[in-house]
């Protein structure tokens, strides 16, 4: 059995270019932009377009997808690793056609959208010439799907959605949205809701609000209506009350890719932390000899490490089974892991570098805020540890009698049975 911890030397020189043009050319980016999806921004042809048309140049746009729909069909694994490299950068996804949640949109589209849906939305979408938006969660409830209430109605050859969303990410530069709205409400919870396509120009979609936090310029989560808005019967993707089927599509691989963003912003912060550590001095001694900053060293370290390695252990089994399912409880553990290890390290960074560190003059509180949005987005963590938990069990089983199977006295008394020869000895 195979048991290996190196990227094959092909793949490797990938990485390396990944490494190097985000360090010159795509980092830069986010010092003179505003929102990577705001498409229409002056200088974002002239800035972008150039890095992005070098990433197709190079194959490595848009890897997430399958080779029909241009991509290189890589598994999680080399996906894995070159998020590694790209999601250091705020502009890494979109030069790297791999921007949520577009990602998982164009995974949606790529299944279930007909002919005719993937030519006017999977294409432009695909080529970063329009963004899209996943609006799902409602005001009243985001962790509990089964309380959504916003409804579409059947209405001759159009059905009618009505109701509120919430946290709509980037609904303003949206050319379409997909959105969940309950058909049956009579259904078992699970089969109550299904996915429409809906196009931004339609009457009736109304944003209320743009919702931003600490640290974005440019608030896009939208708090938003639809009025009795009218989309054809054929704008139903996967079928009706399978709403829940379409977005397991759409979450696997990206919770994976987000993951490994994450380690790239961690591991950023810890760079930054270990420089410091070794340029500063206090009481006539470098930051780094201090005991007690060693240990924030080490500690962070080591979680960074772990972290690593459950995020490619669980990308190495989604190419194995093939199977998001198979693997819930190890994307879930991902996921619930993800936002404490940013935290954690961005915060140890932080403290290193004392009121600098604090300051907006360096990263550490955009990614400490991160660290929270990751924790609620796609479901919050304590969702995920429950997920993880309840996956668990199910490989054990309860024992019927009072003492535990790990009682000392019984399985003593158990080996004692099997080896009394010796005993006679
Ligand atoms: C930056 C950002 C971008 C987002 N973008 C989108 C988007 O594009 N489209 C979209 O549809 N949604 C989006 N969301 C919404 C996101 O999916 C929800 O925030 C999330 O599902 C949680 O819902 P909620 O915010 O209503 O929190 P609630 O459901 O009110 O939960 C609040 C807290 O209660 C606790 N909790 C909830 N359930 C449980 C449980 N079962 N067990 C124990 N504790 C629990 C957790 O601590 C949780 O954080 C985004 C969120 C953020 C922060």
């Amino acid at each position: 059995m195979a048991w290996e911890f190196q990227t094959d030397p092909e793949f490797q020189e990938e990485i390396d270019w990944i490494d190097e043009f985000v360090r010159e050319e795509v980092e830069p980016l986010e010092f003179l932009l505003g929102s990577p999806v705001d498409l229409k921004q002056p200088r974002y042809e002239e800035l972008v377009r150039p890095l992005q048309a070098k990433v197709k140049e190079r194959g490595l746009w848009a890897c997430h997808l399958g080779p029909e729909l241009g991509g290189k069909g890589y598994g999680q694994v080399k996906l894995a690793l070159m998020n590694e490299q790209f999601g250091r950068a705020r502009f890494g996804p979109v030069v790297f056609g791999a921007q949520a949640p577009d990602t998982g949109n164009s995974e949606i589209l790529a299944h279930y959208g007909t002919e005719e849906q993937k030519e006017r939305y999977l294409q432009p979408l695909l080529d970063n010439q329009i963004v899209s938006c996943f609006s799902m969660t409602e005001p009243q409830g985001g962790a509990d799907p089964t309380q959504f209430r916003t409804t579409a109605v059947a209405d001759g050859d159009e059905w009618v959605i009505d109701g509120e969303k919430w946290f709509s990410s980037n609904a303003k530069y949206a050319s379409f949205f997909i959105t969940m709205a309950v058909t049956d409400p009579e259904a078992p919870p699970h089969q109550r809701m299904s996915m429409f396509i809906v196009p931004a120009e339609t009457p009736g979609i109304e944003i209320i609000r743009n919702l931003g936090f600490h640290g974005e310029s440019d608030p896009t989560h939208a708090y938003m209506r639809y009025n009795e808005v009218r989309v054809p019967r054929q704008n139903m993707l996967g079928g009706q009350g399978q709403a829940f089927v379409v977005a397991q599509t759409r979450l696997g691989g990206g919770r994976m890719h987000h993951a490994m963003r994450t380690v790239a912003q961690a591991q950023r912060c810890f760079d930054l932390m270990c420089e410091r550590a070794l340029s500063r001095t206090t009481k006539g001694e470098r930051l780094a000899d201090k005991q007690l900053v060693q240990q924030m060293i080490a500690d962070t370290w080591i979680q960074l490490r772990q972290f690593r390695l459950l995020v490619l252990e669980t990308a190495w089994l989604i190419d194995h089974h093939n199977d998001y399912l198979k693997v819930r409880k190890n994307i879930s553990a991902v996921k619930a892991t993800m936002p404490k290890v940013l935290h954690d390290v961005a915060s140890a960074a932080l403290q290193v570098h004392g009121s600098l560190g604090i300051s907006t003059d360096m990263p550490f509180t955009d990614y400490i805020i991160n660290s929270y949005h990751i924790g609620l987005a796609d479901g919050p963590t304590e969702v995920h540890k429950v997920t993880t938990a309840r996956q668990v069990l199910r490989d054990y089983q309860g024992g019927d009698e009072i003492f535990p199977s790990g009682y000392r006295p019984h399985v003593r008394e158990r080996v004692r049975e099997r080896y009394g020869f010796l005993r006679e000895e």
